[in-house]
C-alpha cells in the first residue's frame, strides 16, 4: 500500500513530477514512529540541468505579464492552500513530526498569507519619476532573473512560500531546494501554483542535500540565492554566491534574548516564554531562548513557567489534542540531548525536563534549565530544540550588555509595564526582528530577519520586494547632446 505523504515523484520541474531513480535514495522518515513513510531521489547532474535551463527560459515570458496577471496566479494559489489547509496540513505533520495542531493553523496558512500578500503586491511595484528640469530620469523594479531557494526543515512549506511568493510576484522564476529532512512539502506548493494558472517552469522543486544545493548556488545562470538554515551552511553559500557575484537573502539561527522586566505580567511573560521555546518542540530559529528575568521575580516566574510546562501535552501529532510533537529527527534529538547533558555538566538547574521522553519517537520533554550563566554552552549555542535558559539579571543596562554579547541578531523580546522602557531597550538591542510583550509573531506584513550572524536582506513584507528585485534607472534627454569634441 502506498503512504498518503508519498510523493508522485521527487522532483518538479516544468509543470510536471520528474523522476530519476539514479539519484541517491532520501528515505523520508515520521518522526512520530521512525517509520520510513516515503522515499526521494536526490537530484542527478541531469535533474539539476533540466530544473536550471527551464527556470531560466520560463523566467522572461512570466516577467513580461503585468504585475496584476501574475498576482491573480498567487492570489489563487493562496485560495487553492486554504481550501486544502487540512490535507496539506497532514502532509506538513509526516513531513516535520510537528502536531496537527499546530500545522493546521501555522503553516498552509502562513504560506497562503504569503502568496496573498505578494499577490497583492504585484501590481503596484512601479518606477519613479525624476525631473530634471526639461530633461528626466525614471527608474523601473526589474526581476533580478533566475532565483535559487533553499530552505531548513522546520518549517517546509511556509519556507518555500516565504521565498517563492515574493520572487514570483517581481517576475523572477525560482529552483527550490527544500531540506533533505522534509522534502515532500513544497512539492504540493509547485503543483497548487501549477493548478493557479503558472506557466510552466516558473517555480520548480529539485531533491537533494547540500551538494545539489552548491551546484544550484554555483550556476552562472543563477541571479539570487536565498537560503534559510544555520550559520556555518550561510557562510559557505554566502562565499560561493559572492564568488559569482549573486544577490543573497540569508535566515539563518539565533539564541535571542528575551528580557523579563519585575514589573511585566507573569502570565503574559510566562506565556512568551513558552511560544518562544517550545512551539514546534523548539525548532524556530527566532526563539527567544535566553530568558533574562530580573531577580526580584525570578522563583514567582520559575514556578509558574514549570507548571503551566507540565500542561504540554505529547503525544500523536496527529491528535488534535497533543500540543508538543517530536524533534523532527533522531540525529537532532541526540544533538539537543546533549546539549542538555551539558546544561546538567556546566552546573544550570533544571526546573522541568530535561531528558528524552518515555515514549516512540524522538521525544524530549520541554526542559527548563534555571541559574544559567553567560558562559554555559547552552547560553552560547543554538540548540534548536526544547530548551530554555532563564539567567538572572538586576539593571537594565547591564541586561542589554549581556543580551548583545552574541554573535547572533535574530530576534529579542521585552516584557515591562513600563513602555518608555520597552522602546528603549528594544532601541538597544542588537536584532532584526523584536517584540514587546510578545514573542515570536511574524505575520507576512512584518518584515523578518536578522543582523551580527543572523543574516542578510529581509523576508517578507515591501522589503522582501527590494529583495526580489533591482532598480534600472534611465536618462532622457529632450534636447542636444553636447560633446568636447
Ligand atoms: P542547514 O544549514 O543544515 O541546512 C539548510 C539548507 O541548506 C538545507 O537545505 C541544506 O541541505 C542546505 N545546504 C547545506 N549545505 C549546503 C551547501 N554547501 N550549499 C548549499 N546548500 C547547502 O540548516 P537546517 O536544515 O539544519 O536548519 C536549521 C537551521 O536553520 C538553524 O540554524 C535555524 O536557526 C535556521 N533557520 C533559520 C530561519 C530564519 O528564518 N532565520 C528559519 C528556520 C531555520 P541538506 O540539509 O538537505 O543537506
Amino acid at each position: 500500500m502506498t503512504h498518503p505523504a508519498q510523493p508522485k515523484a521527487s522532483h518538479f520541474i516544468n509543470g510536471a513530477y520528474v523522476e530519476d531513480t539514479a539519484g541517491t535514495p532520501i528515505p523520508v522518515i515520521y518522526a512520530a514512529t521512525g517509520e520510513q513513510i516515503a522515499t526521494v531521489y536526490a537530484a542527478t547532474p541531469t535533474i539539476v540541468e533540466q530544473a536550471l535551463s527551464t527556470a531560466k527560459a520560463a523566467q522572461k515570458e512570466w516577467a513580461k505579464m503585468t504585475g496584476t496577471e501574475r498576482g491573480r496566479i498567487l492570489r489563487r494559489a493562496a485560495d487553492i492552500m486554504r481550501d486544502r489547509n487540512h490535507d496539506l496540513s497532514v502532509l506538513e505533520t509526516y513531513d516535520t513530526g510537528k502536531p496537527l495542531q499546530e500545522t493546521l493553523v501555522a503553516d498552509a496558512t502562513s504560506g497562503a498569507d504569503a502568496l496573498e500578500y505578494f499577490g497583492g503586491l504585484a501590481a503596484s511595484l512601479t518606477g519613479e519619476h525624476i525631473p530634471l528640469g526639461e530633461d528626466w530620469v525614471y527608474t523601473k523594479r526589474e526581476a533580478l532573473g533566475l532565483c535559487v531557494g533553499i530552505g531548513a526543515w522546520n518549517y517546509p512549506t511556509q519556507i518555500a512560500c516565504w521565498k517563492g511568493a515574493p520572487a514570483l510576484a517581481c517576475g523572477n522564476s525560482m529552483v527550490f531546494k527544500p531540506s533533505e529532512t522534509t522534502p515532500l512539502c513544497a512539492l504540493k506548493v509547485a503543483e497548487i501554483l501549477i493548478e493557479a494558472g503558472a506557466p510552466a517552469g516558473i517555480f520548480n522543486v529539485v531533491q537533494g542535500m547540500g551538494e545539489v544545493g552548491g551546484a544550484l548556488v554555483t550556476d552562472p545562470r543563477v541571479d539570487k540565492v536565498s537560503l534559510t538554515g544555520s550559520v556555518p551552511t550561510g557562510k559557505k553559500v554566502y562565499a560561493a554566491a559572492a564568488a559569482g557575484m549573486k544577490h543573497v537573502t540569508m535566515e539563518l539561527g539565533g539564541k535571542s534574548p528575551l528580557i523579563i522586566f519585575d514589573d511585566a505580567d507573569i502570565d503574559n511573560a510566562v506565556g512568551g516564554a513558552i511560544n518562544g521555546n517550545f512551539y514546534s518542540s523548539g525548532q524556530v530559529c527566532s526563539n527567544g531562548t535566553r530568558v533574562f528575568v530580573q531577580k526580584g521575580i525570578k522563583e514567582k516566574f520559575l514556578a509558574r513557567l514549570a507548571e503551566r510546562t507540565g500542561n504540554a501535552i505529547l503525544g500523536d501529532p496527529m491528535d488534535e489534542a497533543t500540543s508538543f510533537g517530536p524533534m523532527v529527527t533522531e540525529n537532532q534529538m541526540n544533538i539537543v540531548l546533549g546539549y542538555i547533558e551539558k546544561g546538567k555538566e556546566e552546573g544550570a538547574r533544571v526546573i522541568c525536563g530535561g531528558a528524552r521522553a518515555d515514549m516512540d519517537g524522538y521525544y524530549i520533554q520541554p526542559t527548563v534549565f534555571a541559574d544559567v550563566t553567560d558562559e554555559m554552552t547552552i547560553a552560547r549555542e543554538e540548540i534548536f530544540g526544547p530548551v530554555m535558559s532563564v539567567l538572572d539579571f538586576e539593571t537594565e543596562e547591564e541586561v542589554v550588555a549581556r543580551a548583545n554579547d552574541t554573535e547572533f541578531g535574530l530576534s529579542a523580546g521585552v516584557f515591562t509595564k513600563d513602555f518608555t522602557r520597552a522602546h528603549r531597550v528594544i532601541g538597544n538591542l542588537e536584532a532584526g526582528s523584536c517584540f514587546i510583550n510578545s514573542y515570536n509573531d511574524a505575520p507576512v506584513e512584518a518584515p523578518f530577519g536578522g543582523v551580527k550572524a543572523s543574516g542578510v536582506g529581509r523576508e517578507n513584507s515591501k522589503e522582501a520586494i527590494k529583495h526580489f528585485s533591482q532598480v534600472k534607472s534611465v536618462y532622457v534627454r529632450m534636447g542636444d547632446v553636447e560633446a568636447a569634441f
